[in-house]
């Protein structure tokens, strides 16, 4: 049984409430967490604001950077321990489970680094005045992040709230909290300061809402899904509190006739398999010039149909979905799509061996998917991918900005000219062209546009985004 993190102690739920932990691998209840809920939220916020009185609050920013950098070599020395956590919570693959943990510890290096960085600025004004801005922290951050990138998300939104000297509250998904407990214990002992970091762990509804609605906090990150994404919003607009919000994504892999095949189609496949398309930024539309249609989308079959599924320690390129709700979820947009005729082109195989009790699905290539169907609009959030046909620059650009999401999208022409055109037509937050980076690159300003959410993580942008600007205006003759 795992108790939060709360002003630098372990705290129960006042009540003794727990929930199990499961293994998406086996199903099997592996350990339990608190079910905290808004006296622990009190707790928590109450305690991030001490931090902003005390010793974090008086810190220097390099003193907080040289903390920040400090504690992602700590991750780093507990990577093999955090991985196997990580997978095993998560049921994600072993190596994918350690690249989290490094991206972990980057985010935290990044932004330690860019700590005693972030700098005023003066401004010309009337004679006989002085004029500076200051970047200040918020002051109590909120971040409530889901349970596909549970190390790699709390790096990415508690890292640069912590470099920019925020008190922080944590509320992980309850599906996925262990990572961030075993985290705020190794950050404590890397010399963080009690009360900068506090983690809640309960049920969205109970501790993630009441977090929201908190009146004692000064900012929200949320990763999630649009309908949760909503109420967050919601709840930060009665307390005037700004929200970053990154929600879903039905990215576009947009493939035209003179693509270099042979670099693609690696790319294309694992952009949808990787994490068990549990991705927000998941390459989960491919379109194709239709001149090339048969012959492009058969190579993507060919590769998608050697797609492995198992368990973390098998290690091949997909593990199971995460819970058995989202295992529907996922099944259900597969045998839809199969009842409504849409061809199967390839699927990927589950291991003989991988226990019948965990959550796995056979990762499905369709097409071509008619442009009106959910599979061509909706996120899945699962190894499934749409194939479609365009006819040309145009049509191809109208398909890919044909969904309610803008998150990501990628081009892949050998023809500079296309190449730059199709990037700035396309509605989306990152694009890429001739390559795809789902998750990577903490340097690289993050976020959607559209239903996808809006503001921006990683990057120097994160910085603007959790710290607020006072002009200070001097008379001085
Ligand atoms: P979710 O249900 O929206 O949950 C996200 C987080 O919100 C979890 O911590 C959850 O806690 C919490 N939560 C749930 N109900 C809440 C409420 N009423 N008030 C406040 N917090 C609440 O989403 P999910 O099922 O975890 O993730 C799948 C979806 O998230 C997909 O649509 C995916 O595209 C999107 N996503 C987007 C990104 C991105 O970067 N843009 C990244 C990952 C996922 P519990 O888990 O304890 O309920
Ligand atoms: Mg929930």
């Amino acid at each position: 049984m795992k108790q939060m993190f709360i002003g630098g102690r372990w705290v129960a739920a006042r009540d003794g409430a727990t929930l199990p932990v499961a293994s998406p691998a086996d199903g099997e209840i592996f350990d339990h967490i608190a079910r905290g809920a808004a006296h622990e939220v009190d707790l928590a916020v109450a305690a991030a604001r001490a931090s902003l009185d005390g010793a974090w609050g008086r810190m220097t920013a390099t003193e907080r950077g040289r903390i920040l950098v400090r504690i992602g070599e700590a991750v780093l020395a507990h990577e093999e321990a955090l991985a196997q956590l990580e997978a095993r919570d998560t049921g994600k693959p072993i190596t994918t489970a350690r690249n989290d943990i490094k991206v972990l510890a980057r985010y935290f290096e990044f932004y330690g680094s860019a700590a005693d960085k972030v700098h005023g600025q003066t401004i010309p004004f009337l004679g006989g005045h002085q004029v500076s801005l200051l970047r200040e922290p918020l002051g109590v951050t909120a971040h409530i992040i889901p349970w596909n990138y549970p190390a790699q998300m709390l790096g990415r939104t508690v890292a640069p709230a912590l470099a920019m000297g925020n008190g922080t509250v944590l509320k992980p998904a309850e599906d996925t909290s262990l990572s961030a407990l075993r985290f705020a214990e190794i950050a404590t002992a890397a010399g963080l300061p009690e009360g900068a970091l506090n983690v809640v762990t309960g049920l969205g509804e109970e501790a993630g809402a009441a977090l929201a609605a908190h009146p004692g906090i000064d900012f929200i990150s949320f990763t999630g899904s649009n309908e949760v994404g909503t109420l967050v919003q919601q709840a930060a607009a009665r307390n005037a509190v700004k929200c970053v919000l990154e929600l879903g994504g039905k990215s576009p892999q947009i493939v035209f006739d003179d693509v270099d095949a042979e670099r693609a189609v690696p790319i294309i496949v694992r952009a949808i398999v990787q994490n068990a398309g549990q991705t927000c930024t998941a390459g989960s539309r491919l379109l194709v010039q239709r001149g090339i249609y048969d012959s492009f989308v058969g190579r993507v079959a060919e590769a998608f149909a050697k797609v492995r599924v198992g368990t973390p320690a098998m290690d091949f390129d997909c593990g199971p979905v995460m819970n058995p709700a989202q295992r529907a979820r996922v099944q259900r947009y597969i045998d839809e799509a199969r009842a409504a005729g849409i061809p199967v082109l390839a699927e990927g195989t589950v291991a003989a061996d991988a226990p019948r009790t965990g959550y796995y699905v056979r990762p499905t290539l369709f097409g071509p998917v008619p442009r009106d169907a959910a599979l061509a609009r909706e996120e899945v959030f699962g190894p499934v991918l749409a194939a479609m046909p365009f006819d040309d620059e145009a049509d191809g650009i109208g398909l890919a900005n044909g969904t309610d999401y803008g998150l990501l999208a990628a081009v892949w022409t050998e023809n500079a000219g296309r190449l730059q055109r199709v990037a700035k037509a396309v509605k989306a937050g990152q694009v890429f062209m001739n390559c795809y980076g789902a998750g990577g690159g903490v340097e690289l300003p993050f976020g959607g546009t559209r239903r996808s959410g809006h503001g921006r993580e990683k990057g120097l942008l994160a910085l603007e985004e959790v710290s607020s600007t006072k002009t200070l205006v001097h008379y001085h003759g």
